[in-house]
């Protein structure tokens, strides 16, 4: 079965009168340990479709299936709990907290979403900073760390609670070149590792190339 189901799905945004449609009749399906790209131009409906299948938004028609879930029927309060345990995030401002080191950056999901004792907590911490090649950067604030380095702890707190999916809305959107490849391949080398299944966005063709599957967007259709 499929990790991603997407049927018929479409999402209208309302304001006030206005209605604009973000994505129109969308069909796709994502396997397990996929690494798959959105590209488009900005306003193609790129943001609306990830942020769909990482249910942090109802679509207005259509069925959403993940890891085997009918997501789109679920309550804000489900939706939430859902994502705690299947979907970590990467933001394209990396998202850091200031006042946390990489280590405790780290953590934080582990403490605040699976509540893990803490020596098996160090534990994950310490193998996630390894796989990002961060180890020896622990203890630094993300003040004291280049883009490409916040970049690889976002990534590393995307995976230490082994999440099932990952979520990147244009993780490479603040970065240069050379960072932006680092970050992607980063992220397909954790894919071969982990097995975990990756949807990032981006509008560099670049970047794309690097995805084992790209979808494009067009004014809200895929083409
Ligand atoms: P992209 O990420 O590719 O730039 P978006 O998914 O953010 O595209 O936006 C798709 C379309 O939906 C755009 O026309 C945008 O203006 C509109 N849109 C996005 N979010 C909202 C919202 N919360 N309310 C109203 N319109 C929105
Ligand atoms: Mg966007």
């Amino acid at each position: 079965m499929a990790l991603v189901q997407i049927e018929n799905v479409s999402k209208i945004y309302q304001t006030g009168d206005i209605e604009i449609a973000a994505l129109s009749d969308i069909n796709l399906s994502i396997e397990k340990s996929a690494f798959v790209s959105f590209v488009g131009p900005s306003g193609s409906g790129k943001t609306t479709m990830l942020n769909l299948i990482g249910c942090l938004d109802k679509p207005t028609q259509g069925k959403i299936l993940v890891n085997g879930k009918q997501v789109d029927s679920f309550s804000r309060q489900k939706r939430a709990a859902f994502r705690g345990d299947v979907i970590g995030f990467i933001f394209q401002s990396f998202n850091l907290f200031p006042i946390l080191t990489a280590y405790e950056n780290i953590e934080y999901p582990l403490v605040m979403i699976k509540n893990e004792p803490a020596d098996k907590r160090k534990e994950m911490i310490l193998n996630v900073l390894d796989s990002v090649s961060m180890l020896d950067q622990k203890d630094k604030f993300p003040d004291q760390l280049s883009g490409g380095q916040k970049q690889r702890v976002a990534v590393a707190r995307a995976l230490v609670t082994q999440p099932k999916l990952v979520m990147a809305d244009e993780p490479t959107a603040n970065l240069d070149k050379k960072s932006s490849l680092n970050v992607i391949r980063l992220m397909r080398d954790m894919k071969d590792k982990f097995g975990t299944t990756f949807i990032f966005s981006t509008h560099d063709p670049r970047i794309m190339e690097e995805a084992e599957i790209s979808y494009t967007l067009d004014d809200g259709k895929l083409t």
